[in-house]
């Protein structure tokens, strides 16, 4: 489903992303994992071109996104992104924030989306507070809106970078239990997170990354039982 090819990447002369070769089948989830700064949201952005890639080729359901000349709201409406922060509106009623994409770039009707968001907002279990504002509801509580937002128009793609590195410790696991739904519903998933145990559990592959390159590509098991690299064993030894 997605292809990095011998990608690279730079900022400026700063070489962040170095020879990446990876495959994402439909249906798997991925956790990318590795320390601060060594390019996870940047390989994560690349693939809904948040970032252009310096040279190599990156290809999403045979699209090269590589290639200036594709339309980019073509494959964008493929792929829901949520970050760190929930990047909601603050100005918005909760079901308005869900509602404005599938309007513009599916063009419902006000109804029709609205129907749409109603059900996503049941599904990550916050329907009540769909004519709230998001600064009324709890960190957990944006990023499930955040969530839904994404699903609402129905991407082939889920891309998650550290949903939730800005919640408190006990607002995670609601967080954590709306992704987790969505593993079993066989959606493809592409998860950045320091959330360990959750990656134990849902990563079909572990990618391990560090200074820009892809050190290891593992089962979540292998990954977890005798990581093969050194800097790897590092990394899980500096966190468990
Ligand atoms: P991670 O998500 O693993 O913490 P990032 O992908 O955000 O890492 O960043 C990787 C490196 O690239 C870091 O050193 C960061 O400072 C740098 N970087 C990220 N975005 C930019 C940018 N827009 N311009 C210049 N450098 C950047
Ligand atoms: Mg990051």
């Amino acid at each position: 489903m997605i292809k990095f090819k011998n990608v690279n990447k730079y900022f400026g002369s700063f070489h962040v992303l170095k020879n990446i070769d990876l495959q994402i089948n439909e249906g798997e989830v991925v956790v990318i994992i590795g320390p601060s700064g060594s390019g996870k949201s940047t390989l994560l952005r690349c693939i809904n071109r948040l970032e252009t890639i310096s040279d190599g080729e990156l290809i999403l359901n045979k699209v090269p996104l590589h290639d200036n000349k594709i339309d980019i709201n073509l494959f964008r409406r493929d792929i829901g992104i949520v970050f760190q922060h929930f990047n909601l509106y603050p100005h918005k009623k909760v079901i308005d924030n869900i509602i404005l994409a599938p309007m513009k770039v599916q063009r419902l009707s006000k109804d029709e989306a609205k129907t749409i968001a109603m059900s996503y907002l049941t599904r990550v279990g916050i329907d009540e507070k769909a004519d709230s504002y998001p600064s009324q509801l709890s960190g957990g509580q944006q990023q499930r809106v955040a969530i839904a937002r994404g699903l609402a128009m129905n991407p082939k793609i889920m891309l998650f970078d550290e949903p939730t590195s800005a919640l408190d410790p006990e607002i995670i696991g609601e967080v954590l239990d709306v992704m987790r739904s969505l593993t079993n519903q066989g959606m493809t998933m592409v998860i950045v997170t320091h959330e360990m145990g959750f990656a134990r559990e849902v990563a079909d592959v572990i990618v391990f990354i560090d200074e820009g390159q892809i050190l290891e590509v593992a089962t979540s098991t292998e990954f977890f039982s005798s990581p093969r690299e050194a800097r790897a064993r590092a990394f899980l030894s500096r966190l468990i």
